[in-house]
């Protein structure tokens, strides 16, 4: 059985030979939050466009304004003058943070290491020259990539974006994600379930993990343990980029989803990863899609969607898959597992100044959202691991949706 870094590795080289947008939007750059760019922006002008002061104080000759010296003050520049003058010897000009050093300067000293007497500046420290100044051009220069295809967009990178103009953006249609529950007990979250039956919550939390993850969902609903039911909605999901599919993919006599996949013409990759909860995940392809089947209970769902999924969506948009948001802390509760699979147990990580401490929660296995609702992390137990001690290392996957 592959471990859950082999199997996400699968995924990865398998849907590495897809990658790429499945077409392109363009979208404002205020509304790119999360997209993927599907061209190259180019910067339409030297950054900063001018010698730019990064402090208040006074522009000089470094060579002149050593300690104890005294110059001579000019004039004034505000951030946004247009700067005409340049500094004549033995003088300084008053500059102000974000305003263009004038010819003839070399330093800016700040206003905290001077005295002013009148118009007569004293220094009470050796400038060096450069300091305070960033240089036109120097964080990028005129007809420059600043950022590439491939590139997904956070709050930075679309600030990088406005800063060049770049107002419009061609970035990757976000991956179409088929989400479709399977199960006879499974009814629609807006329905009142009967004695036996449960909701599917399911659905929501995968399409909550597809937006999290720059996908669109697609919602098909639930099949009921039914071949021409199950055949009839896989069908549908597999007009998308990626099917998802919960629940039916275990040992049960029931769970057909992949005799059902087979026989469309699915080809697996892994039907099986040493995890728990998460055993029976299975990855492949139909046609032109990716498919994965995840096992029905809530927990598995969720944890086989972080490791294998989210990495098919990443390069399905152009970019690279986004490593798995692993933490190191020290274990704050004694632990006991049964050795031979890695275990994801829900737990909260918390922070002592710069130390990390991770306690698993309470739970009553991989049905219980609840305790997954009070975890901020799932905490990794290696499978050759079947006590793990208090203050020792270990290595905890973040839910970065609340952390
Ligand atoms: P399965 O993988 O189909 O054997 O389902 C495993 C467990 O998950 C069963 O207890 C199911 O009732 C539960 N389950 C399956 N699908 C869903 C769903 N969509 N929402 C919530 N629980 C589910
Ligand atoms: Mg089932």
């Amino acid at each position: 059985m592959l471990t859950y870094e082999q199997a996400r590795q699968k995924v990865i080289d398998q849907v590495s030979k897809k990658r790429g947008p499945r077409g392109r939007v363009g979208m404002s750059v205020w509304d790119g939050l999360g997209y993927v760019l599907a061209q190259d922006v180019i910067s339409d002008r030297a950054y900063p466009p001018f010698d730019r002061s990064t402090r208040d104080g006074y522009a000089v000759r470094a060579a002149e304004a050593k300690s104890g010296a005294n110059l001579h003050n000019t004039g004034e520049i505000k951030a946004g003058d247009t700067v005409t003058q340049s500094l004549t010897p033995a003088t300084c000009i008053q500059i102000m943070t974000g305003a263009a050093v004038p010819q003839g300067a070399d330093a800016v000293v700040m206003i905290e290491h001077t005295r002013a007497e009148g118009e007569t500046i004293l220094f009470e420290r050796d400038a060096q020259p450069g300091q305070n100044i960033v240089p036109r051009g120097s964080e990028g220069g005129s007809g420059q990539v600043i950022l590439s295809s491939g590139t997904r967009l956070g709050y930075a990178e679309l600030a990088l974006a406005g800063q060049v103009g770049a107002t419009q953006l061609q970035c990757a249609r976000k991956p179409r994600v088929a989400i479709l529950s399977t199960g006879d007990e499974v009814v629609s979250v807006e329905k009142a379930p009967g004695p036996f039956q449960i909701r599917n919550s399911n659905s929501v939390s995968l399409a909550a993990q597809v937006r999290l993850s720059g996908g669109e969902p697609v919602l098909l609903g639930n099949a009921a343990d039914r071949a021409e039911d199950l055949r009839e909605k896989i069908q549908q999901g597999l007009k998308e980029d990626i099917l998802v599919l919960s629940g039916g993919v275990s040992m049960g006599k029931y769970d057909l989803v992949e005799t059902i996949l087979r026989e469309l013409g699915a080809e697996f990759c892994f039907d099986a990863v040493a995890i728990r909860p998460g055993k029976p995940a299975v990855f492949g392809r139909c046609g032109e899609t990716i498919v994965f089947g995840l096992p029905g209970n809530p927990v598995s769902t969720m944890v086989t969607f972080e490791l294998f999924v989210a990495p098919a969506m990443d390069l399905l948009s152009g970019a690279e898959a986004r490593p798995l948001p692993l933490l190191e802390a020290r274990l704050g509760a004694a632990l006991h597992e049964k050795p031979g699979l890695t275990h994801f147990l829900p737990a909260r990580v918390e922070w002592h100044a710069t130390t990390a401490e991770v306690r698993p929660l309470k739970w009553q296995g991989s049905g219980d959202i609840a305790a997954l609702a009070k975890a901020n992390c799932f905490l990794v137990v290696p499978a050759d691991r079947a006590e793990v001690q208090i203050g020792e290392l270990v290595s905890v996957l973040l839910r970065k949706d609340v952390i």
